[in-house]
């Protein structure tokens, strides 16, 4: 005996939902339309006539192959046999329930591809450029431990100096460099420890921007 879940329709067992095919095998000319039409697998060819051997496969409802039958040859009962079993079974608690449940699967499936797509597009590097005076705020050896464990780094960094005496004086200088991920992450919240650490600093955060 099979453990498999009986099919429903609405809370009602489908064998007992008397919607299927019934096809007249003396108006059918095998041109097979029905059988590559249905996606539910209930047509089978036999003898060069179509036979709905998996009748309970039919979608309740559905009369797709019987509206394209070139001959008319594949009927349905009436809709009413539909219309009263919803009203008798009162499906609609059910349908409301069912359709909670759908806009709940369709609302996590958006969340999923949002949260997808903002990964994608969150940028893995950024340039950023800070003016100041560096000479004994041992500013690198905070940066070197800013990045310490972290999965990102600091690439192509450059300190321009005035002139050596202003450098002596106090003169601003002004450094660059490339936060870059490691692991392609959004680079996004290690630039705001590095804003964070140069207003620590005293120093002036000229621009921090991500690149796409
Ligand atoms: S579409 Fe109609 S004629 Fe063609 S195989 Fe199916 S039942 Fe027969
Ligand atoms: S009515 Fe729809 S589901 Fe049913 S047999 Fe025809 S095509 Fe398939």
């Amino acid at each position: 005996m099979s453990d498999a879940p009986k099919k429903t329709w609405h809370g009602i067992p489908r064998e007992e939902i008397p919607w299927f095919p019934t096809v007249d095998a003396e108006a059918c000319i095998g041109c097979q339309l029905c059988y590559v039409t249905c996606g539910r697998g209930v047509y089978e060819m036999r003898e060069g006539a179509a036979v709905a051997t998996e009748a309970m496969e039919c979608v309740v409802g559905c009369s797709t192959c019987g509206n394209i039958c070139p001959t008319g040859a594949i009927s349905f009962p009436k809709l009413d046999t539909i219309w009263k079993l919803e009203r008798e079974r009162q499906i609609f608690r059910t349908v409301k329930k069912e359709a909670l449940g759908k806009q709940h699967r369709e609302q996590a499936q958006k969340e999923r591809h949002e949260a997808v797509s903002t990964a994608a597009m969150a940028p893995t590097r950024a340039r950023v450029e800070i003016a100041g005076e560096f000479g004994d705020k041992r500013f690198l050896v905070r940066l070197e431990n800013l990045i310490e464990g972290e999965p990102f780094d600091i690439v192509g960094l450059r300190l321009e100096v005035p002139t050596l005496k202003g450098a002596r004086q106090k003169a601003p200088s002004y450094m660059s460099f490339e936060v870059t991920s490691e692991r392609q992450e959004d680079v996004r919240p290690f630039v705001e420890k590095v804003k964070a650490l140069t207003q620590e600093a005293g120093l002036v955060l000229v621009s921090a921007t991500p690149i796409a």
